[in-house]
């Protein structure tokens, strides 16, 4: 079983090298092993007819954060690029050391998402993460950059997003997750670097790490079918009725300050007062110890569910619930394709 005889070999994404009304698979060279055997990312391209904005879909920045894959496969299954404009490109791993070894982090143990853009002369992880975005993202008119909560936590389905950027805003809503955080693009992430360039760019968080969760999967791949149409991307699509999402304001995390085995008592999604209880800690001998509380109202978008935690280990992660009135929710009515048209492919 191969798939080698289908796919191009490239050094760098070159839309207009590729087939229009195809859809075509891609191996981008963005460097080697020690023994000189080519790393080389696995892209899909949709390739429209017509011109129109490249749009980007990434997955597995971190290596072992792999719902988005499947979102990708199925987008891809039911895509017809005979009546697309621009093109969906999407990349199934950025991570490949990471993806490799089922872990976050790159082989020398950085995190990518804190590097980006990386540096031409830098490290290990800071020349690939050059690579990545001079190879491929500096490509794209739009970004969502698919991620899961880490190792021994779970989360909602939610996206991290500068919600006073207009069309990064646009896509948020689009996307109709769970939960949305308003959170400015921070330095070294993807979404920050890509951001930088003038793309609109949103982070979306799709549960657990190292598992494939249909309902998150499916939903997910709802809202991005629903931005694609919304970008012009792919054609007109009568709305779907509007699911329920929680919009955040900011969001915070909230630690032990002391070593034990923690229980964590509400669910992601879950609504907590300030004062309520949410985390009870005791000790190896099976003693409580200590209850921690909301320090204020808020929703639960993740949470830990590792036990064994050190002084200082996260409990949970709580929105601060706001209303499409506070300033940073204004909703637009006219189209990012419109808004923002960024012209050409
Ligand atoms: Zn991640």
């Amino acid at each position: 079983m191969s798939d080698m005889s289908r796919v191009r070999l490239d050094d760098e994404l070159n839309i207009d090298a590729l087939p229009p009304g195809e859809i075509s698979r891609l191996r981008i060279e963005i460097g080697h092993n020690a023994l000189g055997a080519a790393m080389r990312l696995p892209v899909l391209v949709a390739r429209g007819r017509k011109p129109g904005p490249v749009f980007g879909v990434t997955a597995a920045v971190h290596g072992d954060e792999i719902n988005g894959i499947p979102v990708i496969h199925r987008l891809f299954n039911k895509l017809n690029p005979q009546n697309m404009r621009g093109a969906l490109v999407a990349v199934l791993v950025v991570n490949l050391p990471g993806f490799h070894e089922h872990e976050r982090q790159f082989s020398d143990r950085r995190d990518l998402n804190h590097l980006m853009p990386g540096r031409s002369d830098g490290n290990e992880a800071q020349l690939y993460a050059w690579r990545f975005m001079h190879r491929v993202a500096r490509h794209f008119d739009f970004l969502v950059d698919m991620h899961t909560a880490s190792f021994g936590r779970i989360n909602s389905l939610y996206v991290r997003a500068d919600m006073t950027h207009e069309a990064t805003a646009r896509i948020a809503y689009q996307l109709e997750p769970e939960i949305i955080v308003h959170n400015p693009a921070h330095d070294g992430t993807l979404r920050g670097a890509v951001r930088a360039l003038g793309i609109p760019s949103v982070t979306l968080e799709i549960g657990n790490p190292l598992r494939f969760q249909q309902r998150y999967i499916e939903r997910s791949l709802a809202g991005l079918r629903a931005v694609l149409s919304d970008c012009g991307v792919t054609p007109r699509r009568k709305p779907l009725k509007p699911k329920e999402t929680v919009l955040c304001a900011s969001s915070k995390w909230l630690y032990t300050d002391h070593g034990g085995l923690l229980t964590v008592l509400p669910g992601v999604t879950d609504f907590v007062r300030a004062g309520e209880v949410v985390g009870t800690l005791s000790n190896i001998f099976g003693d409580a110890i200590a209850t921690y509380s909301a320090q204020s109202d808020g929703v639960v978008i993740g949470k830990s569910v590792n036990p064994v935690g050190r002084s200082g280990a996260r409990i949970l992660h709580l929105g601060e619930v706001v209303s499409q009135e506070h300033p940073f929710f204004r909703r637009e009515t006219e189209s990012v394709g419109a808004a923002n048209n960024p012209g050409g492919q």
